[in-house]
C-alpha cells in the first residue's frame, strides 16, 4: 500500500512552520478522536494516519529525512514507530499531552490512564568500520556523552529521603477533569494536569544534583555488536541505549549509523568483491599463478595458458556475508592483458619479429566471451 504524503494528512503546506504542523495535527486528532467516533474504524485509521504523520513532522531529525528521501527514508529501524505499527497505546503516551491545555480535550486516554511516563531521546552514534570487521561481524565499545540516571537521587530528582507527594491537583491521576455545559448536554473535558505536568506527582525537595530532572550528563560507554553484513548508511537501532528518561523515566535508543571504510584494493557491490589484475601478455599466454587479496588475506589464484584480457575469474564464498543469513558473495577477478607502454629498441625488434607469427594474431574461435557475455557474470 503506499502511503499518503504526510504534509497532505495533515493539510499543511511544506513549508508549515513548527506550530502550524502542531495545531493541524490537533484538530485532526479531535476530529478522528476515538471518543468522538466510537466503532468507527475509517476514524481510527485517519486518526493512526495523523499521528503517524506528526510523529515524523514534529520531529525536526525525521522531517528533514522525510523532506530529503520521502517515505523512502523513514525505513530502517529508526527507532520510533513511523514504519507502521502504530498502536494506540503509543499516541496516547506519545503525544496525549497535544489534547490537554486548550480545554478541548477529552476524557480518558483511550482508557490505559493518563499518567506521563517520561522517555529519554534517541542518541546517534557513527561506526566506523572496515570490511574485515563487517564480514566477520564486530563488538565495537562506544564512547557517548549522554544523559544518564542520576546516582544521588537515583533517577527520581527528589533529594535523599524527601521522596514524591502525589499531585493535590489531580490527585496522582496526572490530568484534570471539567465537567462544562453545552449545548450539547453536559461534556466532560480532560486535560493534562498543569501542576504535575501529567505525571500525578510532584517532588517535594529536588535534588541537588540533577534539580529534580533525575538524569546527568556522563559520559558512557556502551558495548555493541556488529552483525555480518552491515552497509554503508546502515542504521541499526538499540533499544533503552539512548538518554535516559527524566524522573524515573524510560530511555531512549540507541541509533547506530554504519560508515564503510573503502578497502584499499577491494570494491564492494552488496555482499560481492570486485579485484582488478593485470598480467603481462606473456603471462596471458603461456600461464602463471598470481596473488590476490581477499578479506582473509592472500590467496593464489591460477591463470591458464591463452588467457584472454576481460577474463573473469571468480572465488566462490569470498565476498561479502549477506545480512539475513543467505550465504556469502563471491569475489570476481577480473583479469586485464598489459600491453607494454615504452619499448626498447631491443624488445621492438623482438615483438616486430613475433608480428607476422601466425600465432600472435587474433584466432577468436567464438568460444571467447564477448564483451555482454563477460557482464553478465557480474550478475548471475
Ligand atoms: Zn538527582
Ligand atoms: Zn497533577
Amino acid at each position: 500500500m503506499s502511503k499518503r504524503d504526510f504534509y497532505e494528512i495533515l493539510g499543511v503546506s511544506r513549508n508549515a512552520s513548527a506550530d502550524e504542523i502542531k495545531k493541524a495535527y490537533r484538530k485532526m486528532a479531535i476530529k478522528y478522536h476515538p471518543d468522538k467516533n466510537q466503532g468507527d474504524k475509517t476514524a481510527e485509521e485517519k486518526f493512526k494516519e495523523a499521528a503517524e504523520a506528526y510523529e515524523v513532522l514534529s520531529n525536526s531529525e525525521k522531517k528533514q529525512r522525510y523532506d530529503q528521501f520521502g517515505h523512502a527514508g523513514m525505513g530502517g529501524g529508526n527507532g520510533g514507530f513511523s514504519g507502521g505499527g502504530f498502536s494506540m497505546e503509543d499516541i496516547f503516551s506519545q503525544f496525549g499531552d497535544i489534547f490537554g491545555g486548550g480545554g478541548g480535550g477529552f476524557s480518558g486516554f483511550g482508557g490505559g490512564g493518563g499518567r506521563r511516563v517520561n522517555r529519554g531521546s534517541n542518541l546517534r552514534v557513527k561506526v566506523k568500520l572496515n570490511l574485515e570487521e563487517i564480514t566477520n561481524g564486530v563488538e565495537k565499545k562506544i564512547k557517548v556523552n549522554k544523559y544518564v540516571s542520576c546516582t544521588s537521587c537515583h533517577g527520581t530528582g527528589a533529594h535523599k529521603g524527601s521522596g514524591h507527594t502525589k499531585c493535590s491537583t489531580c490527585r496522582g491521576s496526572g490530568h484534570v477533569t471539567r465537567v462544562t455545559n453545552t449545548i450539547l448536554g453536559q461534556m466532560q473535558t480532560s486535560s493534562t494536569c498543569p501542576t504535575c505536568g501529567g505525571e500525578g506527582q510532584t517532588i517535594t525537595d529536588k535534588c541537588k544534583v540533577c534539580f529534580g530532572d533525575g538524569i546527568v550528563k556522563a559520559e558512557d560507554v556502551i558495548t555493541i555488536q556488529i552483525p555480518a553484513g552491515v552497509g554503508d548508511g546502515m542504521q541499526l537501532s538499540v533499544s533503552g541505549k539512548g538518554n535516559a528518561g527524566p524522573r524515573s523515566g524510560i530511555a531512549g535508543d540507541l541509533i547506530v549509523v554504519i560508515e564503510e571504510i573503502e578497502h584499499e584494493q577491494l570494491k564492494r557491490d552488496g555482499v560481492n568483491l570486485f579485484y582488478d589484475h593485470y598480467v603481462s601478455f606473456i603471462d596471458a599466454a603461456i600461464g602463471t599463478s598470481i596473488e590476490v587479496p581477499t578479506i582473509e588475506g592472500k590467496a593464489k589464484v591460477k591463470i591458464e595458458p591463452g588467457t584472454q584480457s576481460g577474463k573473469v575469474l571468480r572465488l566462490k564464498g569470498k565476498g561479502i556475508p549477506d545480512i539475513n543469513g543467505y550465504g556469502r558473495g563471491d569475489l570476481l577477478i577480473n583479469i586485464n592483458v598489459w600491453t607494454p607502454q615504452k619499448l626498447s629498441k631491443e624488445e621492438h625488434r623482438t615483438l616486430e619479429q613475433l608480428r607476422e607469427s601466425e600465432n600472435f594474431k587474433p584466432h577468436p574461435t567464438g568460444n571467447e566471451k564477448g564483451f555482454f557475455e563477460r557482464m553478465k557474470q557480474y550478475f548471475e
